[in-house]
């Protein structure tokens, strides 16, 4: 294989784990507590987000869950309404970097995901964990395929997360009553999280595709970490919560 290909090949392959691991992690598990995850599952996600991203956790649970809080109306950190679906796809890292930095926000949407000794004395180094990612891909494919491989990486989860907030609150199909949209392919390359209408009209549940044909990949995933005991789901229907959602994720 071209060193070109490898170095994409392998970009997209990290950035579908970080996708994984965001939607599995960072929002279905820890922002919605729709599951919860044994430490030896838990464990090593924080360390491959912390390598292949840098997110500090409550942070993007507080942006996240304010979002819930305010969709598309005024507060929304990233909404397509208020700001254009195109400015939200393009700046979606600048929206989630200024809301995450604003103490008010993580002190109100993430009181339940205080800072541990281990965020303390590594995670929080969020250059130190993205130092270790590139430098891992750089001993992998050579300094500049993995430098390459660093950027493609970097542009395709930022662009598929950035998706998810712009044009999955803008184009697509809306089944149940708000703002968001479900979109197919969009579900395909974000682990399940472009059924996103279905993911505003039943937030609490784990699982995003809620017909047959919706593939969810992240919850074919949960599945797996089910059946082998490392994952409990909390609920096994769908609750909708409907325009109550606002209050129960600010409350
Ligand atoms: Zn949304
Ligand atoms: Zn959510």
């Amino acid at each position: 294989m071209l060193p070109v290909a490898l170095a994409v090949v392998v970009a997209l392959v990290v950035s579908q784990v970080a996708i994984f691991l965001t939607t599995i992690y960072l929002h279905r598990a820890l922002s919605h507590r729709s599951m919860t995850l044994r430490t030896a599952a838990a464990f090593p996600m924080r360390v491959l987000l912390w390598t292949t991203t840098g997110i500090k956790p409550r942070q993007w649970v507080a942006v996240h869950r304010k979002h819930h809080a305010y969709t598309d109306v005024e507060g929304d950190p990233h909404s397509p309404v208020m700001l254009g679906w195109v400015r939200v796809q393009l700046t979606n890292a600048a929206l989630y970097r200024r809301e995450a930095r604003n103490p008010a926000t993580i002190s109100r949407y993430a009181k339940d995901v205080p800072p541990g000794w281990w965020d303390r004395h590594l995670f929080d180094r969020a250059w130190l964990g993205l130092g270790l990612g590139v430098g891992v891909l750089m001993l992998l494919l050579g300094p500049v395929w993995g430098l390459v491989a660093a950027l493609v990486h970097v542009v395709a989860y930022l662009s598929s997360n950035a998706a998810v907030n712009a044009v999955g609150h803008h184009f697509g199909r809306r089944p149940y009553e708000n703002t968001a949209t479900n979109l197919v392919w969009l579900a395909l390359i974000t682990a399940g999280e472009g059924h996103h209408n279905n993911h505003h009209a039943a937030p609490t549940s784990a699982r995003l595709g809620h017909k047959w044909w919706e593939i969810d990949f992240g919850w074919w995933a949960i599945s797996v970490f089910r059946a082998v005991g490392l994952a409990k789901v909390r609920l096994e229907r769908i609750v909708f919560t409907g325009p109550k959602d606002r209050d129960r994720v600010a409350a």
